[in-house]
């Protein structure tokens, strides 16, 4: 059964119709900023909502993409060879049941000194296909007692009702369910000569769609993409501060093996960002976002040096977001500083 359809849409702003748990708590986000943070980083954010330590551990449910496995295309998007196959942790691999890859990667963080975890439903797009099959995964994933919730990685068009009904009825359970979105723009054209296969309008819905039923929404941006320009990207931050997104995960385009973007690359019609252009556009793109907006991550994990023809400057999150950070209090602004101006 396929159900990349979105038959449940939303035109009203009023979120969070029953519950207010399900929400970033703004005064947590204030105290972020009061204590000199210039961006309301994710893990400062935890840390101050919980009074335990929480860790997402990665897994491999074997789903599919309607944009690879020919029901919307079979090429994908231009920069992707695997469905996110390729740049994982070492046990969130189809290798493993996803019983093993769960227990294996509680056992490890447990002993860390980590407590409570979310389940984080990795590569390709994991709330398309049978409805009755996701949720056994859901369900089980749920069922280990330290498991506070789920994040899913999917498409702006693989949002329908019956997988929100199921979503919505763990939230109401007491479970956190996140969506991990895959937005990469909010310009239509981009979108189009990206390949992704939805539009921006499924976007939109998808995240009015989540935040009414108290699911919460962390949207995926490339910045740097082939064809946008500084405003577009700009439009970008603009568009989900004023859809409320709760989380942003930030990404410089990367060119990888076996790939159409690859193509482009070696006929030299795309470029990638070097750490001095990303560093800018991270700072533009943040002043421009909403101020509770959590920002989750601003790289990606190293990915395999065998496979990555460019960039080739990923120096690690922590140095990069001291850089950032650094650039933000150089300029005299933080996250937020344009939005709404
Ligand atoms: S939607 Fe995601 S998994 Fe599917 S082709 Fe695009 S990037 Fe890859």
């Amino acid at each position: 059964m396929n159900n990349n359809s979105n038959n449940s849409n939303c035109n009203s702003n009023n979120y969070n119709n029953y519950n207010n748990s399900n929400i970033i708590k703004k005064n947590i986000v204030n105290e972020i900023y009061s204590e000199g943070y210039k961006i309301a980083q994710y893990g400062v954010y935890m840390k101050k909502l919980k009074p335990y330590k929480t860790f997402k551990i990665p897994v491999d449910a074997r789903c599919t993409c309607p944009n690879k496995d020919g029901n919307i295309d079979t090429k994908g998007c231009i920069f992707c060879p695997k469905m996110g196959r390729d740049i994982v942790p070492p046990y969130c691999n189809l290798k493993y049941s996803l019983k093993e890859q769960i227990e294996t990667q509680l056992k490890h963080h447990k002993i860390k000194g980590l407590k409570k975890f979310y389940i984080y439903f990795y590569p390709a797009t994991n709330t398309y296909g049978d409805l009755d099959k996701l949720k056994e995964l859901w369900d089980f994933a749920l069922s280990y007692k330290d498991v506070i919730g789920l994040s899913l990685g999917t498409r702006p068009d693989c949002l329908n009702g019956g997988v929100l009904d199921i979503l919505e009825e763990y939230v109401k359970q007491g479970k956190e369910i996140w969506i991990d979105l895959g937005i990469q723009t909010m310009n239509q054209k981009t979108l189009d000569y990206l390949n992704r296969g939805h539009t921006v309008e499924d976007t939109e819905n998808a995240i009015k769609n989540c935040k009414k039923r108290n699911i919460f929404v962390c949207g995926h941006i490339i910045l740097g993409l082939p064809n946008e320009g500084w405003k577009n990207m700009m439009d970008t931050a603009y568009i989900l501060g004023d859809l409320e997104i709760d989380a942003l995960k930030i990404y410089p385009l990367l060119v990888l093996k076996n790939t159409e973007l690859e193509q482009l690359y070696w006929k030299g019609k795309y470029r990638t960002l070097d750490k001095q252009q990303y560093v800018k556009l991270v700072c533009d793109f943040l002043e421009r976002s909403s101020p509770y907006t959590i920002i989750q991550r601003i790289l990606k994990d190293r990915a395999p040096k065998n496979i990555v023809i460019s960039p080739k400057w990923n120096i690690g999150r922590l140095p990069l977001l001291n850089e950032i950070s650094n650039e933000l209090k150089k300029r005299g602004t933080k996250q937020g500083f344009y939005f709404n101006k």
